[in-house]
């Protein structure tokens, strides 16, 4: 059944440190902050998903996690949990600027994931937002250094980066491609290519997807280390 498979993954992938959380089934099981846990309750998210399941253990010690599960299955909070306590851990603050970004390919899809963000971060002080066209350019040069969680195409990002003079990622602690399948496409290369010179190679990356994006070429290019693969299939 689908928990008796779900166990198999996790325990093959949880051999380390974070071994005692690889069983947990609930989100209150695991070793998140108060405020995030009492957010996580107050939207009704009590168990977690598959998916979820197998990467939230190690994308909250700090791996680097490549995630494939379909559409539906919950990918959004399994990065966004972790985004959220790696900066209440660092003790983030507005003045600390840019510590995560994350990649999406549309500018619907980033204003769903900021909306994820804010309602699993809403006890949090941290500041952030979509930055997507509608919002206007001009504004946003003004507050993006104030702004600690970016979400945005990578269109949008290397725009920053063209034309923001004081725009800083060098305190980036965490990437996030979501669809990295199709971030990782060809349509995005010269961005991307911009984007991964342009921030710090200490960092922590985690990409999911629908599909298994395991094109050694394509990693190489977002340089992971030593990633956890997870892959969550249907049941026959
Ligand atoms: P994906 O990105 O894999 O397509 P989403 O992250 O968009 O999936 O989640 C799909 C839906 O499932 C959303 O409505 C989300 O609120 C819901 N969801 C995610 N995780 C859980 C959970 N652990 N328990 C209940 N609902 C969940
Ligand atoms: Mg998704």
């Amino acid at each position: 059944n689908a928990r008796g498979r779900a166990r198999v993954v996790v325990a093959k992938a949880a051999a380390g440190e974070y071994s005692d959380y690889g069983a947990s089934t609930r989100f209150d099981e695991l070793p998140l902050s108060t405020k995030t846990k009492d957010a996580l309750r107050q939207q009704g998210y009590k168990e977690m998903s598959e998916i979820q399941r197998a990467a939230l253990p190690h994308a909250l010690c700090g791996r680097d996690v490549l995630g494939a599960a379909k559409t539906g299955s919950g990918k959004t909070l399994a990065f966004v949990i972790p985004v959220i306590e790696k900066l209440y851990r660092e003790k983030w603050s507005q003045e600390d600027g840019v510590g995560c970004i994350i990649l999406s390919p549309t500018n619907d899809l980033a204003g769903q994931i900021w909306e994820v963000v804010r309602k699993v971060g809403k006890h949090h002080n941290f500041s952030g937002g979509a930055i997507v066209k509608r919002t206007g350019i001009e504004q946003e040069k003004e507050r993006i250094n104030s702004l600690n969680i970016l979400v945005c195409t990578p269109g949008r990002l290397v725009q920053h980066f063209d034309e923001t003079p004081n725009f800083d990622c060098s305190n980036l602690q965490i990437l996030v491609l979501d669809e990295a399948d199709q971030i990782l496409d060809q349509n995005f290369k010269s961005q991307v290519d911009i984007i991964i010179s342009q921030i710090p190679k200490v960092r922590q990356t985690l990409l999911f997807s629908a599909t298994q994006t395991k094109s050694v070429k394509d990693l190489a290019r977002v340089s992971l280390k030593n990633p956890e693969y997870i892959s969550v299939h249907e049941q026959a």
